[in-house]
């Protein structure tokens, strides 16, 4: 590794995170690890690991890839596949202890044909609200109770998904009633799925009630709650730093970078760090993001190019090539929030998060060990 750009994650803040997490939800119920998006740029194979080490029973993922890579990883908990599995993904979910998403009974009725002798472990998403995947909650009793008298399935789970969960109470609670409803209607006709979940994140916060047999957090895992959670104190795991390349005097009225977005109002001392949107740190970012130095903040000026961009460091005299530069993260008693870029960038920390390249390297420290 030649070059300093890095993704520090802090597997102990995972740790911590998770027990923090389980501290605010009810005793039985399961805290399930959602490890998509590669752990929402974390690294799921490492993520995954340390969730498994702290009985953590149920993984979610998006892909049926992203399950393959956690079971090569040597991950032998089981998982849930929250997206589309095609059938020829089956075979492998049954001998694999993989748990499959199912919308409807035609779904259902497609992997019950392909499971061949086994079978194959559904969760029931239903549409509550979110109007995307899952069937209709209007229609979801009779469909349920259809789909589970197909061969070589067994529906042993029920889920929804909140769609406003961070902006909008009222809807997720009409949400939380919805599924009420339909989780009542399939106990009165004998069909009792081993683990009903419902809510995300930010959901786990609505109301009282909503947490169920199971949560499914993701961001809030990462240490980047979506709303305030006073009695969910967690701290973010992933810290983005480089060092400084190099260090150059400017003269006033000189531009900097592509487009000359930015010119010199004063003898500039002009400083290069190796980041640039090929690795996530957006062009969005360009003249607006500030970086930690020296326990100071410099601007970045001009426009970030895909490999590198430009800081003010005429403030600070003492920098020079090979300093410690913080992007996202604590540094020198300062510190830069993963929601402070996602607002700069006009979006969310998932995006921030997950739009770290892969270039980036991912060093894990453990404080711990
Ligand atoms: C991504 C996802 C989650 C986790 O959402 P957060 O807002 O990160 O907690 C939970 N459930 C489903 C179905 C998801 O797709």
């Amino acid at each position: 590794m030649y070059r300093p750009t890095v993704a520090e994650i802090d597997l102990a803040a995972i740790r911590d995170n998770l027990r923090a997490i389980r501290a605010c939800t009810p005793p039985m119920t399961q805290v399930i690890g959602v490890v998509k998006g590669d752990a929402y740029g974390h690294g799921a194979a490492r993520i995954a690991a340390v969730l498994e080490q702290e009985q953590v029973r149920l993984l979610a993922v998006a892909t049926p890839d992203e399950a393959v890579e956690l079971r090569e990883s040597g991950i032998t908990a089981e998982i849930l596949v929250l997206g589309h599995s095609p059938a020829d993904f089956v075979p492998y979910a049954v001998m694999n202890n993989v748990a499959l998403t199912t919308v409807n009974q035609a779904t259902t009725a497609m992997y019950g044909a392909v499971a061949g002798t086994h079978t194959v472990r559904l969760h029931y998403n239903v549409d509550t609200g979110m109007g995307r995947a899952g069937v209709l909650a209007d229609n979801a009793t009779e469909q349920i109770l259809r789909s589970a008298t197909v061969p070589h399935v067994g529906i042993v789970g029920l889920y929804s998904h909140f769609a406003c969960a961070e902006s909008d109470p009222k809807f997720t609670v009409l949400q939380a009633a919805r599924f009420a409803v339909v989780v009542q209607e399939l106990r009165a006709r004998g069909l009792q799925p081993a683990m009903v979940h419902l809510a995300n994140s930010a959901g786990m916060f609505t109301s009282p009630g909503v947490m169920l047999d199971g949560v499914r957090p993701g961001i809030l895992l990462y240490g980047c709650p979506p709303v305030p959670t006073p009695t969910c104190s967690v701290r973010p795991v992933l810290s983005l730093r480089t060092e400084l390349e190099m260090v150059k005097e400017l003269p006033e009225g000189h531009g900097i970078g592509y487009g000359r977005t930015f010119i010199t109002d004063r003898p500039t001392r002009m400083a290069l760090i190796p980041i640039g949107y090929a690795d996530g740190y957006l062009r969005a970012l360009s003249n607006t993001a500030r970086v930690i130095l020296r326990g100071r903040f410099a601007p970045v000026v001009g426009r970030i190019s895909m490999d590198v961009c430009a800081i003010d460091v005429t403030d600070i005299p003492a920098a020079r090539a090979g300093d410690p530069v913080t992007l996202i993260g604590k540094q020198d008693g300062l510190s830069i929030t993963v929601g402070e870029l996602a607002e700069l960038m006009g979006t969310i920390s998932y995006e921030v998060l997950t739009g770290i390249s892969k270039r980036v390297p991912r060093i894990y420290i453990d404080r711990r060990t």
